[in-house]
């Protein structure tokens, strides 16, 4: 499995439930982080950056609803999609009544293929390269099902490391990657990479989208990172 999988939150109290969501997540490939309540969904938010959180909305303590509130009112978890679960519509309606900022909603008992539909929606939406899309980026396209890379229309040659490096640029255009959140994305949070791997790919992705002309695309935040465009 590939390092840039995209990653879903779990947050869910009820063991037999949480087991079943996770295994069927596993199964569409994403890496799942699982958390039993709102207090530990909110340390592991910070911790795993996830992509995508499916948020229950009967917790003990602090419930789905506070979860959601605080995740959305933070800057830096602002904008990850939140799908709540809830046990009757009447609580759907009351969720949507609350503002709480939620992104979707699914009642309980939900099937699995319909919530599998819910998660990929919001996928497309936050990490296209990861569902499988095409991305343009001026004149460079990506397409991430067959892993084709052109510039001027010309297929490029791309290892394996640039290819995900460049499609978590293309995702996210103008965004500062750090090197520490380029190891974690492309080389995963389990792998100890020197930092200076990081700047030895850049070096060959530069080459790459430069191999027929054009200017570099890539750009160096001094003391920051790199970012594209
Ligand atoms: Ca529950």
């Amino acid at each position: 499995m590939s390092a840039d999988q995209p990653v879903v939150l779990v947050v869910e109290d009820e063991a037999a439930q949480r087991e079943v969501l996770s295994y069927n997540l596993e199964a569409e490939g994403f890496r799942v982080a699982r958390a039993e309540n709102g207090e530990e969904a909110l340390i592991l938010v910070a911790e795993e950056q996830p992509d995508i959180i499916v948020l229950d909305w009967m917790l003990p303590n602090v419930s789905g609803i506070e979860v959601c509130r605080q995740l959305k009112t933070r800057p830096e978890t602002r904008s990850v999609p939140v799908i709540m679960l809830s046990a009757r519509s009447e609580e759907v309606d009351k969720v949507r009544g609350l503002e709480t900022g939620a992104d979707d909603y699914v009642v309980k008992p939900y099937s699995v293929v319909e919530l599998m539909a819910r998660v990929r929606a919001q996928l497309r939406r936050t990490r296209p390269a990861a569902a499988g899309l095409r991305l343009q980026y001026d004149d460079i396209m990506l397409d991430a099902e067959t892993h084709r890379v052109t510039r001027l229309g010309e297929p490029l040659k791309l290892g394996p490391t640039e290819f995900r490096l460049l499609s978590t640029f293309m995702e996210k255009p103008g965004r500062v990657w750090s090197r520490e959140q380029l190891l974690d994305r492309v080389w995963g949070r389990d792998i100890y990479v020197d930092t200076r791997t990081v700047d030895v790919h850049i070096g060959r992705l530069r080459k790459a989208l430069c191999q027929y002309g054009g200017g570099d695309p890539l750009r160096t935040v001094r003391g920051a990172g790199y970012a594209l465009g």
